[in-house]
């Protein structure tokens, strides 16, 4: 995805009508290796030349692989210390779960724009389902949102727990504020609409024409030309199966009538979808 202008423009019985421009920015990123290191040979810190597919230094030496260079702070010849974080076996790292008020949030996301940078988050065992639905449930009725960090291998991750817009359980990584280039970006404040905001937004809205599923298809070069594998399919879990299964040993969750009414959404999405 390029940054570049776009008219949004709806369609509706023959007549189009231009509702907005807008720009697709570059998206916030976070300061990478090379914008504050340089790679030089490991022998007297000079830069080497890659010529013939080898990293070259007038010393003579050389390697095939950046991995062979010694990476120091930029314009010095300071090595780049990476302590590694994690113990390093397969057992499961530690994350740290915070709170924060969106309002709070809302206030350092000037800076936090969440990177493009998500994962589909699946649990081990139903409690941990149970908790992790408590936690989406909790932060969607009262404004926080849910904050994970934990160690990669050398570098600490922040991390927001939240759902895609379809509802997938994800872990969206985001920059934290020390390390952030700003880009461009719309700040949307919930908290200042009007309720004929809210009206008039719904009446704008009756000019947007209903999706179908080819909107969401491509039809350029890659249709075209590439030889496209459906993936396999993948295990997707229901929230709402589990919380079910939970909720008729009555041991885990107790009732309230909110959740009862998320949980009832869910459920006709689903069969909607069938
Ligand atoms: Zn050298």
């Amino acid at each position: 995805m390029k940054a570049r202008r776009l008219v949004l423009q709806a369609t509706v019985m023959g007549f189009s009508a231009n509702i907005a421009t807008i720009k697709i920015g570059n998206p916030a990123k976070e300061h990478e290796l090379k914008d504050y290191t340089d790679l030089v040979c490991p022998q007297d810190k000079k830069k080497p030349q890659f010529e013939m597919s080898k990293y070259r230094c007038t010393c003579g030496f050389s390697t095939t692989t950046w991995q062979g260079l010694l990476r120091v702070l930029k314009g010095t010849t300071t090595p780049l210390e990476m302590p590694t974080l994690t113990k390093g076996n397969s057992e499961a790292e530690i994350a740290r779960i915070y709170k924060m008020t969106l309002e709070a949030f809302a206030k350092i996301a000037d800076y936090v724009d969440p990177k493009d940078a998500e994962r589909p988050v699946t649990a081990e065992d139903e409690a941990s389902i149970v908790n992790l639905y408590k936690l989406i449930v909790a932060q969607a009725e009262t404004n926080h949102i849910i904050i994970l960090k934990w160690n990669d291998t050398k570098e600490q991750v922040i991390a927001l727990l939240t759902t895609t817009q379809s509802g997938k359980i994800i872990v969206r990584k985001i920059i934290p504020p020390n390390l952030v280039v700003v880009g461009d970006s719309l700040m949307l404040d919930k908290s200042k609409m009007s309720d004929e905001d809210i009206e008039e937004a719904k009446q704008f809205l009756k000019q947007i024409p209903d999706a179908t599923k080819d909107v969401l298809e491509v039809a350029d070069y890659r249709i075209k030309q590439f030889q496209v594998h459906q993936p396999e399919e993948q295990k997707v879990t229901a929230i709402s199966s589990i919380m079910e299964k939970a909720r008729t040993r009555k041991d885990i969750v107790k009732e309230t009538n909110k959740r009862e009414i998320v949980v009832e959404v869910q459920t006709s999405k689903k069969k909607q979808k069938k």
